[in-house]
């Protein structure tokens, strides 16, 4: 059986990525999301299991020191790691996997996964980015202001990626997003491979 693909997809917060990433899942059954574990609080609406599975930092180091992730990361003061069980077992079986993770994650699961798609996901403008990230009302003043400063830094990683997609409507994103993964599937390389 072929291996799934790997999309991992990063982009500033507030960027859309949650968004994309749902309706990508709602329309493509073969596609399944990773949930990530989080020693942050969750946002009110938030259920543990579906967004992230919430630990504590106590939590979070003992699974980090079994190496039950694939990769892990400190984003905004706070861990986030992708289980590498779920990620191997789902490509295994010829899913395909998505990674919503943040730049210094992605490189990391590079090193594992290079045949991984690689995409970041951009705003249409600063301005824009600013408006949807105080528009979520999820966030205190001082998180918003940490993500806002944080985006230049991130937008230098972007060469690391294979694809660089605009979401300024999250329906043409995801369009885009699909014809990255029929392309990929196409490549002669990949068939080779698999
Ligand atoms: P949020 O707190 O807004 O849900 O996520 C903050 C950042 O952490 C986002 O850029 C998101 O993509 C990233 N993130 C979420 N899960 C993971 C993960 O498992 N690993 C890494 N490295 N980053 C993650």
């Amino acid at each position: 059986m072929a291996q799934g693909l790997l999309l991992v997809i990063s982009g500033p917060s507030g960027v859309g990525k949650g968004t994309i990433c749902k309706a990508l899942r709602e329309r493509n059954h073969e596609i399944v999301y990773s949930i990530s574990a989080t020693t942050r609080l969750p946002r009110p609406g938030e259920v543990d299991g579906v967004s992230y599975y919430f630990l504590s930092p106590q939590e979070f180091l003992e699974a980090l020191e079994k190496g039950d992730f694939l990769e892990w990361a400190q984003v905004y003061g706070n861990y986030y790691g992708t289980p590498a069980w779920f990620v191997e077992e789902q490509l295994a079986v010829g899913r395909n996997v998505i990674l919503e993770i943040d730049m210094q994650g992605a490189m990391k699961v590079k090193q594992t996964y290079p045949h991984g798609v690689f995409i970041f996901v951009l705003p249409p403008s600063q301005e824009e980015l600013a408006r949807r990230l105080i528009g979520r009302c999820t966030d205190a003043k001082d998180v918003i202001a940490k993500r806002l400063a944080a985006w230049k830094e991130e937008m230098k990683t972007i060469d690391n990626y294979d694809y660089a997609v605009v979401n300024d409507e999250v329906e043409l994103a995801v369009k885009k997003i699909e014809a990255i993964i029929e392309a990929e599937r196409c490549r002669v390389a990949r068939r080779n491979r698999d």
